[in-house]
């Protein structure tokens, strides 16, 4: 799998003890697009974005790439978007 910022390969992340990957799919990438992304583009990109949408009285969500909300594979949820 991609980022689908950077197109480059997105990392996985894995249980030190047993070397299982346990996740896998990037993280969520709204509102820049709707796809998932490699940890430095979320941190580099992403998060500043809802961060600075936040900042400035706005959905942090909001943005070009939103077209659904909801997601189950998030792991985002700490800027508190979720209403
Ligand atoms: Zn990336």
């Amino acid at each position: 799998m991609n980022c689908s910022i950077c197109h480059g390969p997105i990392n996985e992340h894995k249980n030190e003890a047993t070397g299982e990957a346990y996740w896998t799919t990037g993280h969520n990438a709204q509102p820049i697009n709707d796809g998932r992304c490699c940890d430095t583009c979320n941190e580099t990109v992403v998060l500043p974005r809802r961060i600075n949408n936040a900042m400035n009285g706005r959905d942090p969500y909001e943005g070009e790439g939103l077209s659904k909300r909801k997601d189950p594979y998030s792991r985002d949820h700490v800027i508190g978007a979720e209403k």
